[in-house]
């Protein structure tokens, strides 16, 4: 189905901050429409925002820009030596400090694997000590949309 990214990301924000009570700061720089799965897009959306919120606690960014939606915390970080590992099923980085936060190292593959079944490239971008960005890429569809509105009309 195709989904509007703007108001896709605004919709997903705002239960998000309800659920959590926390700020979440959308910025969108660019109108995509994407065709795609809108369900399973929020699951990966979320598993990036419940990662911001568990390992940062300054404001999350949420960021549509080009053809990518980026989460953007300002948080703990991942050092770089676990960055290759962090996508791997079970896997959590120093477990003295993820033992706070709980989780089973699940979410990252899961999202991973989302991604996959939706043809959507997920990554992540981190400086230990610095924050953590997640980067959807999309491929936007919009101006194949309009043509066929030319078309049909
Ligand atoms: P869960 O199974 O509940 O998702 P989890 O958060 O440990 O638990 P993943 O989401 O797979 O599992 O993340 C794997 C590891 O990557 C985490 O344990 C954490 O150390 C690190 N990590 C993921 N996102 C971030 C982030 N935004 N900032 C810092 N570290 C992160």
């Amino acid at each position: 189905e195709p989904v509007h990214v703007a108001s896709f990301v605004k919709e997903a924000a705002e239960s998000f901050e309800k659920a959590y009570d926390r700020r979440v700061d959308v910025k969108v720089y660019a109108s995509i429409t994407v065709w795609t799965d809108r369900a399973k897009l929020r699951q990966i959306l979320y598993i990036f925002l419940d990662n911001a919120r568990k390992y940062s606690d300054k404001e999350i960014c949420l960021l549509v820009e080009k053809n990518e939606i980026r989460v953007i915390d300002k948080g703990i970080g991942i050092p770089s030596g676990d960055i290759d590992k962090i996508f791997d099923r079970f896997y959590r980085v120093d477990k003295a400090r993820s033992r706070k936060t709980g989780g089973f190292g699940l979410g990252l593959s899961l999202a991973k694997d989302i991604g996959v079944a939706i043809g959507t490239d997920v990554k992540i971008e981190s400086k230990e000590g610095k924050g953590t960005t997640a980067i959807i890429t999309l491929s936007d569809i919009s101006e194949y949309m309009a043509t066929m509105n030319e078309k049909t009309e």
